[in-house]
């Protein structure tokens, strides 16, 4: 397969007239002022795709539920609430119909691939499967189903709350020991050679509130190497919670008790003094930023200026899925920035465009956590790439040099006219290519799930 841009975003710059050529997956040439040979798919503006580093597919079905205060709550209450309700009546089919729709929206979005956190592992109150596995092959065959880039994030999640509180109501169907997750991990391999290439496994110890310190350690013994995600300084209360439990802060524990490196991506990192905010930039690890969902939750903003000081690296997850839209997510890291700091153009060092530092660095950042080799155009990378439209109204007159600035502060995913997961080209003409069944497929499931609440 060859790709003729009129403009790519390659390593080293914007070029004209550049063709892309694509086999198993990979791009295996790059010519600049090429000329259309017949077969050519013809785009306009080439970018690199990101990778969405956090998601839990299953909560897209939930998105526009929760927006009401019930009174005498907390804040976090009908959230919560509303999830462990709808985690009584998620079925196999519902897990599998919504992760596929989610999967399918982010791609016209422009993410080329996922990073599934996956903790929905057992039946209602707790009981296995007759297959441990069953609910990471329903996420598997709704990534085979569009064509993402999957990397399945296992998660172990042992317990309620710190000091190792007993699992409760809804929190059952996460429930795992450590050798019960490793088996979980272990079928989720053996399945690998029945999907693409570029699915990858890592393993999610969902945060050190489920786990305690001598389960994370073995299980970061025993699958050494991999990515490891897991969710860190959400909250206050939480950051409370650690180090009444742990005797520090959580960012704090996690770099002075595990090797975190360039594979761990620490999901929010909100809540950091700069100690921690200097410790996890100097690791080489990825801060997981989830803009839209930490602004819904009311979970707050990290400190991106000193973060970026520190050479720290990030990437951008879409978590709650209540709006699956890129471009808004980048564009909520820098606006959430500008509110706290009372200033313009704040995630950028030195000079220069915020737009092109906010989507670079995702594409960076993403590629690194999920296992990727993308994240950039370059020979010998997975051909993760996007097309838009740069006569859209949305971005028409602005230069090459504006053109990151426009796409994360003017534009919308309408502007998206192709995606390219690892060459599977799924996005055309600004539409998912098996939007209709995936949709009809949704709509029964939700009119399935009401019927069930309401009963
Ligand atoms: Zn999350």
């Amino acid at each position: 397969m060859r790709i003729l841009a009129a403009r790519a975003w390659l390593v080293d710059g914007w070029h004209s007239d550049v063709a892309i050529t694509v086999e198993a997956g990979r791009i295996t040439a790059i010519e600049r002022h090429a000329a259309y040979l017949p077969g050519d798919t013809t785009t306009d503006t080439l970018l690199p795709a990101l990778a969405n580093l956090h998601s839990h597919s299953f909560q897209r079905a939930m998105a526009g539920m929760t927006e009401f205060r019930a009174a005498g709550q907390d804040s976090f209450w009908t959230w919560r609430t509303l999830m462990y309700r709808f985690l009584e009546y998620l079925m196999p089919d519902h897990i599998e119909a919504i992760a596929a729709l989610a999967f399918m929206e982010m791609q016209e979005a422009g993410y080329a691939a996922v990073g599934e956190f996956h903790y929905v592992h057992n039946r209602t109150g707790g009981r296995r499967y007759d297959d441990p596995a069953e609910l990471t092959h329903r996420i598997f065959a709704a990534a085979s189903a569009t064509g993402i880039g999957l990397t399945h994030l296992p998660v172990l999640y042992t317990y309620g709350g710190v000091g190792k509180a007993p699992l409760t109501g809804g929190q059952l169907r996460f429930g795992n020991d450590v050798d019960g997750f490793t088996r979980l991990v272990e079928a989720a391999k053996s399945t690998l050679p029945g999907l693409p290439d570029d699915t990858r496994i890592g393993i999610a110890p969902h945060s050190l509130r489920a786990t305690a310190p001598d389960e994370l350690a073995a299980v970061l013994t025993s699958h050494a190497g991999c990515p490891v995600h897991m969710h860190i300084a959400e909250q206050p209360k939480e950051v409370a919670d650690i180090m009444e439990s742990l005797g520090a802060r959580p960012v704090e524990w996690v770099l002075a008790n595990a090797d975190v490196g360039a594979h761990w991506c620490l999901i929010h990192a909100t809540h950091m003094t700069p100690a921690e905010t200097a410790g996890l930039a100097a690791s080489g690890a990825v801060a997981g930023l989830c803009p839209i969902t930490e602004a819904n939750l009311g979970d707050g903003p990290f400190d991106g200026p000193a973060y970026l000081d520190g050479g720290g690296r990030f990437g951008v997850g879409t978590d709650s899925n209540v709006r699956i839209s890129m471009f808004e997510e980048l564009r909520m890291l820098e606006y959430s920035q500008r509110l706290l700091h009372l200033s313009r153009n704040v995630m950028v060092r030195g000079a220069g465009s915020v737009g092109k530092t906010l989507y670079l660095g995702a594409a960076q950042g993403g590629a690194q956590v999920l296992g990727r080799t993308s994240g950039a155009i370059a020979v010998g990378n997975l051909a993760d790439l996007m097309a838009v439209d740069s006569a859209h109204p949305q971005l028409c007159g602005l230069s090459p040099d504006q053109l990151f600035d426009g796409l994360c502060f003017a534009a919308g995913s309408e502007v998206v006219t192709d995606v390219w997961s690892a060459g599977r080209y799924m996005v055309r003409g600004g539409r998912h290519i098996r939007r209709d069944r995936i949709v009809v497929d949704y709509q029964a499931t939700m009119a399935d799930l009401m019927r069930l609440m309401r009963a």
